[in-house]
């Protein structure tokens, strides 16, 4: 096992934070009514949203991860667990936006075996045993306006720790719609680490590579506080989309 990375508690997954961010006395007794409906209603699947599951088989299925590995920029390697689209984008959406808590663990497990397939990659290649995963940052406001951070919450549910060495110093626009020019225009030099990490290795972990501007500018600013950056994890990835010249697939592994 290579540090925390590879941590034995991905097996035994940990609840996982659902803290509900509530403004008004209106908004804390509409959430309270729709915890109680949720006790005794049916709940459509957060994949493809067929009643009476959380998760149906189906989607669970989609969900298993197949590891594979990118490459960024010709520098960082990514390993991701599933391709992103149909239930599986559906899952996370549904998680990270529409307050699907539910779909945590089923997301959180392929994240776990990513992150098992990353320490086995490498801990056949020089560098440090000790390796720290460092989630890219939300946003204030996006964290202000779910509650909780997705990365983070599917870290703890994949039993992992990761110690909060990057935030966000810059208000960026939501990467979604954007092109990759705009993309990596509207994330360079908007996060920076919390604290010297001269030394220290570390694996990048997000939710979805896109364009990998997110994860490049997340190397960097780890890179300019000194950390040795060892790759990224991301539970999917969008399959490519771009010139061969930037992405090169390494093959499916498993
Ligand atoms: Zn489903």
């Amino acid at each position: 096992m290579i540090g925390v990375l590879g941590s034995a508690a991905a097996r035994h997954p940990v609840g996982v934070q659902t803290t509900r961010v509530t403004t008004s006395p209106l908004a804390a007794l509409r959430a309270a009514v729709s915890d109680a409906l949720a006790l005794v209603s049916p709940v459509d699947c957060a994949g493809c949203g067929v009643a009476d599951r959380s998760m149906c088989g189906a989607c669970r299925a989609a969900l298993l991860a197949q590891p594979f590995e990118q490459r960024w920029g010709d520098e960082l390697v990514v390993w991701s667990g599933l391709r992103y689209g149909g239930a599986v984008q559906a899952a996370l959406n549904a998680f990270k936006d529409e307050g699907r808590t539910d779909a945590a663990a089923a997301l959180a497990r392929p994240l776990g075996v990513v992150l098992d397939h990353a320490a086995a990659r490498l801990r056949g290649r020089p560098g440090a045993m000790r390796i720290d995963l460092v989630a890219v940052p939300s946003s204030r406001a996006a964290t202000a306006r779910r509650g909780y951070e997705p990365v983070r919450s599917l870290l703890a549910g994949a039993g992992r720790r990761s110690p909060r060495w990057l935030v966000q110093r810059l208000r960026t626009r939501d990467q979604a719609g954007l092109g990759r020019q705009e993309r990596a225009l509207n994330v360079a030099g908007s996060m920076v680490a919390t604290r010297p990490l001269l030394g220290r290795h570390v694996v990048i972990v997000d939710d979805v590579v896109t364009t990998g501007s997110t994860l490049l500018e997340a190397a960097r600013a780890l890179a300019a506080a000194g950390a040795v950056v060892r790759g990224a994890v991301t539970l999917a990835a969008t399959p490519r989309l771009h010139p061969a010249k930037t992405v090169h697939i390494r093959g499916i592994v498993e």
